[in-house]
């Protein structure tokens, strides 16, 4: 069987079309433009070019984008000062704090310093909380654009077999509780699982993030699963490759992911839908 392709580009692009219409809709009715705090600590080529790109998908579709960009040396009370005036600034409704930091500083610390009702990429324990309660103020951007991937394939999560490989706070875990909220029956597999591939093979739907370039082999994927492929690895010839050994895999596969062109773009369109939604509810409007 050969796999069709969820075109994560395409619906990234579909759905950012459609929020540049409703940015310029909101501005007209409310005089409110959707302000996204972009702050990047260092100079990380790979979160460089992330933030980069955030901020031009924000301004394609019309949100306002407030830039920091900020030394390797910064220390965590001047990143914690700068978070405190995002905070209190009207114009901004969601914060991004590209991840890593450098290591003089406490992540932990500076997600939390975040107002949870600007916490655009949801890692705030606020919205984690309510993220696992099923009422999720911002559901953190990754998981939410995975959610969409699969759905737009048309098939059915509820009652299906889905196994998320990766545990992170970030990824993997709020994933396996989207797929969970939707009735699906979850397994989330980590390093330390035991007879990987056997868990992998039962996976109606197989969501791949954990980091390890072509890891997921063709024998290890159920005939006509959904399979999402989350990871980003850069091969010592500088080519971009996923979690999931892209060609084997689509032999067996229903549908499939690709890298670059699958979950990357989705993960910037919710950014933008994220920082929407919080200016809507900043204006009153559901
Ligand atoms: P992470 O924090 O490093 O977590 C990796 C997870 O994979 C951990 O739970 C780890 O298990 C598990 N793991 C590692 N090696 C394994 C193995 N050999 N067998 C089974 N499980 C294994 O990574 P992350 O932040 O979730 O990111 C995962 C991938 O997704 C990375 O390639 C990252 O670049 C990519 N990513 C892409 C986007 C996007 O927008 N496209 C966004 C975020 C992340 P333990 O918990 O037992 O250590």
């Amino acid at each position: 069987m050969a796999a069709r392709l969820i075109d994560g580009k395409a619906l990234a692009q579909s759905i950012r079309d459609q929020i540049a219409k409703d940015v310029a809709e909101l501005h007209a009715r409310s005089g409110i433009r959707p302000g996204l705090a972009a702050i990047l600590v260092g100079e990380d080529p790979a979160s460089n070019l992330y933030v980069k790109h955030k901020e031009k998908a924000c301004h394609e579709a019309g949100i306002y984008v407030d830039d920091h960009r900020l030394s390797s040396a910064t220390t965590q009370a001047e990143l914690l000062a700068l978070i405190e005036k995002v905070n209190a600034d009207p114009k901004v409704h969601g914060i991004l704090v590209q991840l890593p930091l450098p290591k003089q500083i406490d992540s932990k610390v500076v997600l939390e310093a975040v107002l949870p009702h600007k916490d655009a990429d949801g890692f705030h324990p606020y919205n984690v909380g309510r993220l696992v309660e099923g009422m999720a103020l911002f559901t953190p951007c990754t998981p939410k654009g995975i959610i969409k991937m699969i759905e737009s394939t048309g098939e059915a999560i509820e009652g299906k077999r889905a196994v998320v490989l990766g545990r992170s706070n970030i990824v993997g875990k709020p994933t396996a509780l989207l797929l969970m909220h939707r009735n699906a029956t979850v397994t989330v597999c980590h390093s330390k699982t035991k007879d990987l591939a056997a868990r992998c093979r039962e996976a109606e739907i197989l969501v791949v993030a954990i980091g390890k370039p072509k890891f997921v082999t063709g024998d290890m994927v159920r005939e006509g699963a959904v399979v999402v492929d989350v990871g980003v690895n850069r091969l010592e010839d500088g080519k971009l490759v996923g979690d999931v050994e892209f060609g084997p895999v689509s032999e067996r596969a229903g549908w499939i992911s690709p890298v670059p062109g699958g979950v990357g773009p989705m993960t910037i369109a919710m950014l933008l839908e994220n920082t929407f939604e919080s200016a809507k509810r900043s204006a009153g409007i559901a």
